[in-house]
């Protein structure tokens, strides 16, 4: 692990390399903890964007902020998709709820939150269409 420190000698969350997943931010009670996938070291510019994504979500509980952040940031940097679709390794990454042998069960409030609204999406289509047939 890496502990880093801003320019202002701010102290910065740890950095984890992992083999699984993209990036995701952990917060405890005495630091928070960003995993990045190793794959990702070989993509600079990549890594670069999705540290200052995890960097600007709030420290704590997951909040609205956190997930306005996911929802409009989540999957626009370049090379993301290209990344994703090269690396099965971090298609996990999806998956809202996974377990860890050093985490345990993790639940991913991003991801959880993106497929709540895709799944009411999907309901909300899926009426207005079975009102017009009918
Ligand atoms: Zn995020």
């Amino acid at each position: 692990m890496l502990q880093t420190n801003d320019k202002n000698g701010q102290e910065r969350p740890w950095v984890q390399i992992v083999d699984v997943g993209v990036a995701n931010r952990y917060s405890y009670s005495d630091h928070d903890e960003i995993e990045i996938n190793k794959a990702l070291l070989e993509c600079p510019e990549l890594l670069k964007g999705i540290m200052k994504h995890e960097l600007a979500h709030t420290t704590g509980r997951y909040k609205l902020k956190d997930l306005w952040l996911d929802l409009h940031d989540g999957i626009k940097k370049p090379g993301y998709r290209k990344f994703i679709i090269t690396h099965p390794s971090t298609w996990h990454q999806f998956s809202p709820i996974w377990f860890s042998k050093q985490k345990g069960i993790v639940l991913d409030m991003g991801s959880l939150s993106n497929w709540l609204i895709l799944l009411c999406a999907f309901w909300v289509i899926l009426k207005l269409w079975v009102r017009v047939l009918i």
